[in-house]
Protein backbone atom coordinates (compact mmCIF):
# COMPACT_ATOMS: atom_id res chain seq x y z
CA UNK A 1 0.00 0.00 0.00
CA UNK A 2 1.68 3.46 -0.34
CA UNK A 3 1.16 5.53 1.61
CA UNK A 4 0.09 8.62 0.02
CA UNK A 5 -3.22 8.47 -1.84
CA UNK A 6 -2.55 8.09 -5.75
CA UNK A 7 -5.95 10.31 -6.42
CA UNK A 8 -3.86 12.95 -4.53
CA UNK A 9 -0.67 12.87 -6.03
CA UNK A 10 -2.45 12.49 -9.55
CA UNK A 11 -4.46 15.32 -8.89
CA UNK A 12 -2.42 17.86 -6.94
CA UNK A 13 1.34 17.17 -8.06
CA UNK A 14 2.29 20.63 -7.44
CA UNK A 15 0.76 20.43 -3.72
CA UNK A 16 4.34 20.08 -2.15
CA UNK A 17 2.91 21.27 1.31
CA UNK A 18 0.04 19.03 1.19
CA UNK A 19 1.77 16.50 -0.08
CA UNK A 20 3.93 16.61 2.80
CA UNK A 21 1.22 16.77 5.62
CA UNK A 22 -0.64 13.82 3.89
CA UNK A 23 2.34 11.90 3.56
CA UNK A 24 3.38 12.18 6.74
CA UNK A 25 -0.12 11.46 8.33
CA UNK A 26 -0.31 8.11 6.31
CA UNK A 27 2.65 6.60 6.94
CA UNK A 28 2.06 6.91 10.66
CA UNK A 29 -1.67 5.33 10.34
CA UNK A 30 -0.46 2.79 8.05
CA UNK A 31 -1.28 0.13 10.54
CA UNK A 32 -4.47 1.14 11.93
CA UNK A 33 -5.50 0.90 8.16
CA UNK A 34 -4.21 -2.64 8.15
CA UNK A 35 -6.28 -3.71 11.30
CA UNK A 36 -9.23 -2.00 10.24
CA UNK A 37 -11.09 -2.76 7.17
CA UNK A 38 -13.96 -1.01 7.31
CA UNK A 39 -11.80 2.57 6.76
CA UNK A 40 -10.12 0.67 3.58
CA UNK A 41 -14.22 -0.11 2.40
CA UNK A 42 -15.50 3.39 2.79
CA UNK A 43 -12.53 4.68 1.56
CA UNK A 44 -11.90 6.98 4.47
CA UNK A 45 -8.18 7.65 3.07
CA UNK A 46 -9.64 9.50 -0.05
CA UNK A 47 -12.32 11.12 1.39
CA UNK A 48 -10.52 12.90 4.26
CA UNK A 49 -7.65 13.98 1.59
CA UNK A 50 -10.53 15.77 -0.20
CA UNK A 51 -11.31 18.87 1.29
CA UNK A 52 -14.96 18.98 1.76
CA UNK A 53 -14.78 22.98 -0.36
CA UNK A 54 -12.54 25.68 -1.66
CA UNK A 55 -13.22 28.75 -1.86
CA UNK A 56 -11.08 30.85 -3.98
CA UNK A 57 -11.79 34.90 -4.39
CA UNK A 58 -10.83 37.93 -5.82
CA UNK A 59 -9.89 40.83 -2.38
CA UNK A 60 -9.86 44.26 -4.94
CA UNK A 61 -8.38 46.86 -2.19
CA UNK A 62 -7.42 50.29 -2.23
CA UNK A 63 -3.88 51.55 -1.48
CA UNK A 64 -2.84 54.75 0.08
CA UNK A 65 -2.09 56.58 -3.18
CA UNK A 66 -5.34 55.71 -4.12
CA UNK A 67 -4.42 52.74 -6.67
CA UNK A 68 -6.59 49.66 -7.08
CA UNK A 69 -4.69 46.23 -5.54
CA UNK A 70 -5.64 42.56 -6.35
CA UNK A 71 -4.79 39.86 -4.01
CA UNK A 72 -6.11 36.25 -4.01
CA UNK A 73 -8.69 34.94 -1.52
CA UNK A 74 -8.76 31.13 0.03
CA UNK A 75 -10.55 29.15 2.70
CA UNK A 76 -10.28 25.58 2.66
CA UNK A 77 -12.95 23.93 4.30
CA UNK A 78 -11.47 20.68 4.87
CA UNK A 79 -13.31 18.35 7.34
CA UNK A 80 -16.48 19.47 9.75
CA UNK A 81 -16.94 15.67 10.71
CA UNK A 82 -16.48 16.59 14.24
CA UNK A 83 -17.24 20.26 14.26
CA UNK A 84 -17.67 23.26 12.42
CA UNK A 85 -14.54 23.92 10.12
CA UNK A 86 -11.57 25.68 12.76
CA UNK A 87 -8.47 27.18 11.73
CA UNK A 88 -6.09 29.90 10.99
CA UNK A 89 -6.31 33.15 8.32
CA UNK A 90 -2.76 33.29 7.18
CA UNK A 91 -1.78 36.61 5.27
CA UNK A 92 1.34 36.06 3.90
CA UNK A 93 2.72 36.34 0.52
CA UNK A 94 3.93 32.70 0.46
CA UNK A 95 -0.09 31.81 0.23
CA UNK A 96 -1.42 29.04 -1.83
CA UNK A 97 -3.53 26.54 -2.01
CA UNK A 98 -1.01 23.84 -1.34
CA UNK A 99 0.05 25.92 2.73
CA UNK A 100 -3.71 26.17 2.87
CA UNK A 101 -5.00 22.92 2.20
CA UNK A 102 -1.51 21.72 4.55
CA UNK A 103 -2.40 23.65 7.18
CA UNK A 104 -6.37 22.96 6.85
CA UNK A 105 -5.45 18.96 6.91
CA UNK A 106 -2.80 19.63 9.97
CA UNK A 107 -6.33 21.30 11.56
CA UNK A 108 -8.19 18.05 10.93
CA UNK A 109 -6.08 16.20 13.39
CA UNK A 110 -4.80 18.55 15.72
CA UNK A 111 -8.04 19.84 16.20
CA UNK A 112 -9.66 16.21 16.91
CA UNK A 113 -6.65 15.88 19.72
CA UNK A 114 -8.09 18.99 21.68
CA UNK A 115 -10.95 16.73 22.67
CA UNK A 116 -13.36 20.14 21.84
CA UNK A 117 -15.72 19.19 18.98
CA UNK A 118 -13.73 21.41 16.18
CA UNK A 119 -13.26 20.65 12.38
CA UNK A 120 -10.66 21.38 10.45
CA UNK A 121 -10.18 24.67 8.16
CA UNK A 122 -7.46 27.32 7.33
CA UNK A 123 -7.50 30.20 4.82
CA UNK A 124 -5.61 33.84 4.29
CA UNK A 125 -4.65 35.29 1.30
CA UNK A 126 -1.17 36.13 -0.64
CA UNK A 127 -1.45 39.98 0.19
CA UNK A 128 1.50 40.92 2.52
CA UNK A 129 0.54 43.13 5.72
CA UNK A 130 4.07 44.23 6.02
CA UNK A 131 5.22 47.50 5.29
CA UNK A 132 1.68 48.67 4.82
CA UNK A 133 -0.34 51.61 6.58
CA UNK A 134 -2.89 50.55 9.07
CA UNK A 135 -5.69 52.23 6.21
CA UNK A 136 -4.77 49.69 3.69
CA UNK A 137 -4.76 47.01 6.17
CA UNK A 138 -8.50 47.98 7.34
CA UNK A 139 -9.30 48.26 3.89
CA UNK A 140 -7.60 44.77 2.99
CA UNK A 141 -9.46 43.26 5.55
CA UNK A 142 -13.16 44.49 4.56
CA UNK A 143 -12.72 43.81 1.08
CA UNK A 144 -11.51 40.15 2.07
CA UNK A 145 -14.90 39.87 4.74
CA UNK A 146 -17.04 41.16 1.80
CA UNK A 147 -16.41 37.52 0.11
CA UNK A 148 -15.53 35.57 3.11
CA UNK A 149 -18.60 36.46 5.22
CA UNK A 150 -20.91 34.45 3.20
CA UNK A 151 -19.26 31.17 4.11
CA UNK A 152 -18.15 31.64 7.71
CA UNK A 153 -20.34 31.03 11.01
CA UNK A 154 -20.12 30.60 14.53
CA UNK A 155 -21.72 26.61 13.80
CA UNK A 156 -20.44 26.57 10.40
CA UNK A 157 -16.67 27.87 10.09
CA UNK A 158 -14.86 29.81 12.48
CA UNK A 159 -11.28 31.50 11.05
CA UNK A 160 -8.85 32.79 13.72
CA UNK A 161 -5.06 34.59 12.77
CA UNK A 162 -2.01 33.01 11.69
CA UNK A 163 0.90 34.75 10.50
CA UNK A 164 0.53 37.85 9.32
CA UNK A 165 -2.78 38.03 11.50
CA UNK A 166 -2.72 39.52 14.57
CA UNK A 167 -5.44 41.86 17.06
CA UNK A 168 -5.54 44.56 14.37
CA UNK A 169 -6.60 42.22 11.61
CA UNK A 170 -9.34 40.35 13.39
CA UNK A 171 -10.47 43.73 14.47
CA UNK A 172 -11.26 44.59 11.38
CA UNK A 173 -12.46 41.24 9.37
CA UNK A 174 -14.78 41.41 13.27
CA UNK A 175 -16.06 44.96 12.19
CA UNK A 176 -16.89 44.08 8.69
CA UNK A 177 -18.29 40.48 9.70
CA UNK A 178 -20.86 42.21 12.26
CA UNK A 179 -21.95 45.04 9.96
CA UNK A 180 -22.35 42.84 6.89
CA UNK A 181 -24.67 40.46 8.77
CA UNK A 182 -25.81 42.71 11.55
CA UNK A 183 -25.17 39.77 14.04
CA UNK A 184 -22.73 39.76 16.74
CA UNK A 185 -21.56 36.11 17.29
CA UNK A 186 -18.26 34.15 17.75
CA UNK A 187 -17.45 33.80 14.34
CA UNK A 188 -14.33 34.50 15.14
CA UNK A 189 -11.80 33.91 17.73
CA UNK A 190 -8.78 35.81 18.67
CA UNK A 191 -10.86 38.71 19.85
CA UNK A 192 -10.18 41.57 21.81
CA UNK A 193 -10.76 41.21 25.41
CA UNK A 194 -13.47 43.94 25.62
CA UNK A 195 -15.37 42.21 22.44
CA UNK A 196 -15.63 38.70 23.33
CA UNK A 197 -11.85 37.71 23.44
CA UNK A 198 -10.59 35.16 25.91
CA UNK A 199 -7.91 35.84 28.23
CA UNK A 200 -5.10 33.75 27.37
CA UNK A 201 -5.84 33.33 24.01
CA UNK A 202 -2.94 35.26 22.38
CA UNK A 203 -0.75 33.08 24.70
CA UNK A 204 -2.12 29.78 24.20
CA UNK A 205 -0.07 28.31 21.58
CA UNK A 206 2.81 28.97 23.42
CA UNK A 207 2.29 28.27 26.74
CA UNK A 208 0.54 25.33 25.66
CA UNK A 209 3.98 23.87 23.26
CA UNK A 210 6.21 24.55 26.76
CA UNK A 211 3.49 22.37 28.92
CA UNK A 212 3.88 19.47 26.42
CA UNK A 213 7.30 19.97 26.17
CA UNK A 214 7.58 19.93 30.36
CA UNK A 215 5.16 16.48 29.99
CA UNK A 216 7.85 15.39 27.76
CA UNK A 217 10.88 15.27 29.49
CA UNK A 218 8.99 14.73 32.89
CA UNK A 219 8.96 10.92 31.18
CA UNK A 220 12.49 11.05 31.30
CA UNK A 221 12.48 12.46 34.86
CA UNK A 222 14.35 15.56 33.22
CA UNK A 223 12.81 19.72 33.40
CA UNK A 224 12.81 22.42 31.53
CA UNK A 225 14.39 24.42 34.12
CA UNK A 226 18.23 25.00 33.78
CA UNK A 227 17.69 24.28 29.73
CA UNK A 228 19.25 26.32 27.34
CA UNK A 229 16.83 27.46 24.48
CA UNK A 230 16.57 27.98 20.77
CA UNK A 231 13.24 29.29 20.25
CA UNK A 232 12.89 30.84 16.35
CA UNK A 233 10.10 33.42 15.38
CA UNK A 234 8.89 36.57 16.97
CA UNK A 235 5.46 36.76 16.82
CA UNK A 236 2.84 35.36 19.15
CA UNK A 237 4.18 31.56 19.63
CA UNK A 238 7.35 32.56 19.60
CA UNK A 239 7.22 35.50 22.39
CA UNK A 240 4.62 33.63 24.63
CA UNK A 241 7.01 30.29 24.20
CA UNK A 242 9.76 32.27 25.62
CA UNK A 243 7.86 34.09 28.13
CA UNK A 244 7.10 30.62 29.47
CA UNK A 245 10.34 29.15 29.18
CA UNK A 246 11.50 32.21 31.56
CA UNK A 247 8.91 31.37 33.99
CA UNK A 248 9.52 27.84 34.39
CA UNK A 249 13.66 28.82 34.96
CA UNK A 250 14.76 27.96 31.14
CA UNK A 251 17.42 30.26 29.92
CA UNK A 252 16.18 31.71 26.06
CA UNK A 253 19.14 32.54 23.51
CA UNK A 254 17.34 33.22 20.44
CA UNK A 255 14.66 34.42 18.58
CA UNK A 256 14.40 35.06 14.44
CA UNK A 257 12.05 37.22 12.08
CA UNK A 258 12.26 36.56 8.38
CA UNK A 259 15.55 39.21 7.91
CA UNK A 260 17.63 37.39 10.31
CA UNK A 261 18.05 35.99 13.95
CA UNK A 262 19.44 37.41 17.35
CA UNK A 263 21.64 35.16 20.09
CA UNK A 264 21.95 36.68 23.61
CA UNK A 265 24.12 34.38 25.00
CA UNK A 266 23.30 35.93 28.67
CA UNK A 267 19.24 34.91 28.15
CA UNK A 268 16.14 36.75 27.36
CA UNK A 269 14.97 37.77 30.45
CA UNK A 270 11.06 39.17 30.85
CA UNK A 271 12.74 42.60 30.34
CA UNK A 272 13.93 42.10 26.76
CA UNK A 273 11.10 40.07 26.08
CA UNK A 274 8.89 43.43 27.07
CA UNK A 275 11.21 44.98 24.57
CA UNK A 276 10.90 42.52 21.79
CA UNK A 277 6.78 42.17 22.20
CA UNK A 278 6.87 46.30 21.97
CA UNK A 279 8.66 46.29 18.34
CA UNK A 280 7.01 43.75 16.74
CA UNK A 281 3.11 44.17 18.15
CA UNK A 282 3.36 48.04 18.20
CA UNK A 283 6.03 49.65 16.15
CA UNK A 284 5.64 46.47 13.77
CA UNK A 285 9.90 46.77 13.73
CA UNK A 286 12.68 44.75 12.62
CA UNK A 287 14.44 42.51 15.21
CA UNK A 288 18.12 43.62 14.07
CA UNK A 289 16.94 46.90 16.92
CA UNK A 290 17.66 44.21 19.81
CA UNK A 291 21.06 44.14 19.22
CA UNK A 292 21.23 48.09 18.76
CA UNK A 293 19.59 47.98 22.31
CA UNK A 294 21.25 45.24 23.29
CA UNK A 295 24.93 45.18 22.17
CA UNK A 296 26.20 42.25 23.53
CA UNK A 297 23.61 40.35 21.84
CA UNK A 298 24.56 39.60 17.85
CA UNK A 299 22.64 39.83 14.59
CA UNK A 300 23.25 37.71 12.17
CA UNK A 301 20.79 38.10 8.71
CA UNK A 302 19.43 35.29 7.23
CA UNK A 303 20.93 33.56 4.37
CA UNK A 304 18.37 32.29 1.93
CA UNK A 305 18.53 29.33 -0.51
CA UNK A 306 21.46 27.56 1.80
CA UNK A 307 20.55 24.49 3.06
CA UNK A 308 20.65 24.98 6.72
CA UNK A 309 20.06 27.95 8.84
CA UNK A 310 22.58 29.25 11.15
CA UNK A 311 20.16 30.07 14.42
CA UNK A 312 20.14 25.97 14.41
CA UNK A 313 23.70 25.94 14.76
CA UNK A 314 23.80 27.10 18.55
CA UNK A 315 24.29 24.85 21.41
CA UNK A 316 21.12 24.09 23.59
CA UNK A 317 19.00 21.24 25.06
CA UNK A 318 15.72 21.90 23.80
CA UNK A 319 14.09 23.98 20.78
CA UNK A 320 11.32 25.34 20.46
CA UNK A 321 10.81 26.47 15.97
CA UNK A 322 8.15 28.77 16.32
CA UNK A 323 8.39 30.72 12.99
CA UNK A 324 7.11 29.38 9.67
CA UNK A 325 6.72 25.16 7.94
CA UNK A 326 10.13 23.26 6.87
CA UNK A 327 12.12 25.83 8.92
CA UNK A 328 14.29 22.80 10.47
CA UNK A 329 15.79 20.83 7.82
CA UNK A 330 18.16 18.22 7.61
CA UNK A 331 21.28 19.67 7.89
CA UNK A 332 19.86 21.81 10.66
CA UNK A 333 18.89 18.88 12.40
CA UNK A 334 22.02 17.47 11.78
CA UNK A 335 23.79 20.44 13.66
CA UNK A 336 21.42 20.07 16.31
CA UNK A 337 21.93 16.33 17.23
CA UNK A 338 25.76 17.06 17.01
CA UNK A 339 24.71 19.44 19.58
CA UNK A 340 23.23 17.19 22.11
CA UNK A 341 19.75 18.52 21.68
CA UNK A 342 17.35 16.73 24.04
CA UNK A 343 14.26 18.10 22.82
CA UNK A 344 12.20 19.88 19.54
CA UNK A 345 9.07 20.72 20.44
CA UNK A 346 7.02 22.52 17.62
CA UNK A 347 5.07 25.64 18.05
CA UNK A 348 4.78 26.73 14.72
CA UNK A 349 2.61 24.24 12.03
CA UNK A 350 5.07 21.76 10.39
CA UNK A 351 8.69 23.72 11.13
CA UNK A 352 10.72 20.67 10.52
CA UNK A 353 10.75 18.86 7.53
CA UNK A 354 9.95 14.91 6.92
CA UNK A 355 13.98 14.28 6.97
CA UNK A 356 15.04 16.58 9.91
CA UNK A 357 11.53 14.77 12.48
CA UNK A 358 12.36 11.75 11.16
CA UNK A 359 16.31 11.81 11.88
CA UNK A 360 15.18 13.06 14.89
CA UNK A 361 13.20 10.00 16.17
CA UNK A 362 15.33 8.11 15.02
CA UNK A 363 18.64 9.64 17.55
CA UNK A 364 15.93 8.92 20.58
CA UNK A 365 15.19 12.92 20.54
CA UNK A 366 11.83 13.82 22.26
CA UNK A 367 10.37 15.22 19.16
CA UNK A 368 6.61 16.83 19.54
CA UNK A 369 4.96 17.39 16.45
CA UNK A 370 3.07 20.68 15.77
CA UNK A 371 -0.61 19.15 15.51
CA UNK A 372 -0.34 18.05 19.08
CA UNK A 373 2.60 20.69 20.41
CA UNK A 374 1.08 23.66 19.39
CA UNK A 375 -2.52 22.90 20.00
CA UNK A 376 -3.17 25.22 22.82
CA UNK A 377 -4.04 27.38 20.60
CA UNK A 378 -6.86 26.09 18.67
CA UNK A 379 -7.75 24.49 22.25
CA UNK A 380 -8.36 27.98 23.82
CA UNK A 381 -9.80 29.16 20.61
CA UNK A 382 -12.64 26.34 21.55
CA UNK A 383 -12.41 27.87 24.81
CA UNK A 384 -13.36 31.38 23.51
CA UNK A 385 -16.26 29.87 21.59
CA UNK A 386 -17.82 28.50 24.81
CA UNK A 387 -17.57 31.99 26.64
CA UNK A 388 -19.77 33.11 23.84
CA UNK A 389 -22.37 31.04 24.06
CA UNK A 390 -22.22 30.77 27.67
CA UNK A 391 -21.69 34.58 27.40
CA UNK A 392 -19.00 34.72 29.97
CA UNK A 393 -15.61 35.85 30.22
CA UNK A 394 -13.46 33.34 32.60
CA UNK A 395 -11.04 34.38 34.67
CA UNK A 396 -7.33 34.43 33.06
CA UNK A 397 -6.35 31.34 35.50
CA UNK A 398 -9.27 29.39 35.13
CA UNK A 399 -8.67 29.33 30.90
CA UNK A 400 -4.53 28.26 32.10
CA UNK A 401 -5.57 25.66 33.90
CA UNK A 402 -8.06 24.36 31.02
CA UNK A 403 -5.04 24.46 28.86
CA UNK A 404 -3.09 22.65 31.17
CA UNK A 405 -5.28 20.27 31.46
CA UNK A 406 -6.15 19.49 27.51
CA UNK A 407 -2.18 19.53 26.66
CA UNK A 408 -1.82 16.56 29.78
CA UNK A 409 -4.61 14.77 28.21
CA UNK A 410 -3.40 15.07 24.43
CA UNK A 411 0.20 14.55 25.70
CA UNK A 412 -1.21 11.10 27.37
CA UNK A 413 -3.22 10.17 24.35
CA UNK A 414 0.02 10.29 21.98
CA UNK A 415 1.58 8.23 24.14
CA UNK A 416 -1.32 5.56 24.57
CA UNK A 417 -2.00 5.75 20.60
CA UNK A 418 1.54 4.87 19.80
CA UNK A 419 2.08 2.29 22.62
CA UNK A 420 -1.16 0.41 20.77
CA UNK A 421 0.20 0.32 17.69
CA UNK A 422 3.97 -0.38 18.33
CA UNK A 423 5.79 2.56 18.29
CA UNK A 424 6.24 3.26 22.01
CA UNK A 425 7.18 6.92 22.77
CA UNK A 426 6.69 8.38 19.45
CA UNK A 427 4.91 11.02 19.63
CA UNK A 428 4.47 11.70 15.73
CA UNK A 429 2.82 8.31 15.40
CA UNK A 430 0.37 8.51 18.00
CA UNK A 431 -0.73 11.94 17.13
CA UNK A 432 -1.44 10.95 13.98
CA UNK A 433 -3.02 7.65 15.32
CA UNK A 434 -5.44 9.20 17.67
CA UNK A 435 -6.36 12.37 15.46
CA UNK A 436 -7.19 9.87 12.77
CA UNK A 437 -9.50 7.17 14.59
CA UNK A 438 -11.58 9.96 15.96
CA UNK A 439 -12.44 11.44 12.89
CA UNK A 440 -12.47 8.33 10.92
CA UNK A 441 -14.94 7.23 13.09
CA UNK A 442 -17.12 10.08 12.73
CA UNK A 443 -16.95 9.68 9.25
CA UNK A 444 -18.18 6.32 9.24
CA UNK A 445 -20.70 6.91 11.88
CA UNK A 446 -22.03 9.73 9.27
CA UNK A 447 -22.59 7.83 6.13
CA UNK A 448 -21.03 8.77 2.55
CA UNK A 449 -21.36 12.42 2.34
N1 LIG B 1 -3.55 29.55 13.48
C1 LIG B 1 -3.59 28.90 14.75
C2 LIG B 1 -3.18 27.44 14.62
O1 LIG B 1 -2.65 27.07 13.62
C3 LIG B 1 -4.93 29.03 15.45
C4 LIG B 1 -6.09 28.52 14.71
C5 LIG B 1 -7.41 28.68 15.45
O2 LIG B 1 -7.43 28.95 16.63
O3 LIG B 1 -8.43 28.54 14.78
O4 LIG B 1 -3.33 26.64 15.49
Amino acid sequence: MTDIPQLTLARDPHENEFIQAVSDVMTSVRPVLEKTPEYRHHSIVERIVEPERVITFRVPWIDDMGQVRVNRGFRVEMNSAIGPYKGGLRFHPSVNQSILKFLAFEHVFKNALTTLPLGGGAGGTDFDPKGKSDGEVMRFCQSFMAELFRHIGANTDVPEGDIGVGSREIGYLFGMYRKLKNKFTGVLTGKGLGWGGSLIRPEAAGFGCVYFAAQMLATRNDALSGKTCLVSGSGNVAQATTRKLIEMGAKVVTLSDSSGHIYDEAGIDAEKLAFVSRLKNIRRGRLSEYADQYPHAVYAPAAPGQASNPLWRHRAQCVFPCATQNEIRKADAYHLINNNVKLVCEGASMPCTADARYIFIDKGILYAPSKAANAGGVAVSGLELTQNSIRLTWLGEEVDNRLKIIMKGLHDTCLAAADAYGSPGNYLVGANIAGFIKVADSMLDQGII
